[in-house]
């Protein structure tokens, strides 16, 4: 068997990239997250960048052809995958089963309250990436990470307003994909609830499990 081809599955702020970045670092998978690639090119201010903001300041899904045409490329290359905030449409996760098959599917399960509390409280570090929670585990230090000292700030869409419409968003467009990889017979799911120790543990043991050969 190959290297594991997986899709983390939660609604924002359920802990995709938390538990993606760990999985990254204990299996060498890839980790694909198209909510990182596209704050990157903001950043940069390249012109898919500019065009995808006025989505993702509304909290709003940017066009599927945008990031299709975005992400396709970097699965095909990639020798067993980790994807974060991918697919999050029907028509995406048709397109992506067309470049590859899934041999997993985690939903990382998550109340509408859970996710609002948790992401008006998300904090991110500006140097390494690591994202922690001022209100269930504050820094140390107010404001700095607590891994490298860097600044922490605050996703430009983790604000009341526009975090409500992110889950409605999700739960229009996204929440149907949990009954499409069930049929297909890959679907798992986790409590995002417990703490993100117990929840990589579980996610480990079920790529060990669903891999005969116990090879990532
Ligand atoms: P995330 O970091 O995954 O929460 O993504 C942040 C924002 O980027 C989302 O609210 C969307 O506006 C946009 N985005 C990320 N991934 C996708 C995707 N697969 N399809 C459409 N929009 C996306």
């Amino acid at each position: 068997m190959g290297r594991k081809r997986l899709v983390l599955l939660g609604p924002p702020g359920a802990g995709k990239g938390t538990q993606a970045k760990m999985i990254a670092v204990k299996t060498g998978l890839v980790h694909l997250s198209t909510g990182d690639i596209l704050r990157d090119e903001v950043s940069r201010g390249s012109q898919l960048g500019q065009e995808a903001k006025q989505w993702m300041d509304r909290g709003d899904l940017v066009p599927d052809k945008l990031i299709t045409d975005m992400i396709e490329g970097e699965i095909s290359k990639a020798d067993g995958f980790i994807l974060d905030g991918f697919p999050r449409t029907i028509t995406q996760a048709k397109a992506l089963g067309e470049v590859t098959p899934v041999d997993i599917a985690i939903n990382i399960v998550l109340s509408r309250d859970d996710v609002i509390k948790r992401l008006s409280s998300r904090r991110t570090c500006r140097d390494c990436g690591r994202i922690c929670n001022s209100l269930f585990s504050p820094p140390q230090v107010d404001g700095r990470c607590d891994m490298c000292d860097g600044e922490l700030s605050q996703r430009s869409d983790d604000h009341p307003g526009v975090i409500r419409k992110r889950f409605d968003v999700y739960t229009r467009q996204t929440a149907p994909l949990i009954d499409l990889y069930r049929r297909q017979g890959t679907l798992q799911e986790i409590d995002g609830n417990l703490p993100p120790e117990e929840v990589l543990e579980r996610i480990m043991a079920l790529l060990v499990n669903d891999c005969s050969e116990n090879s990532y």
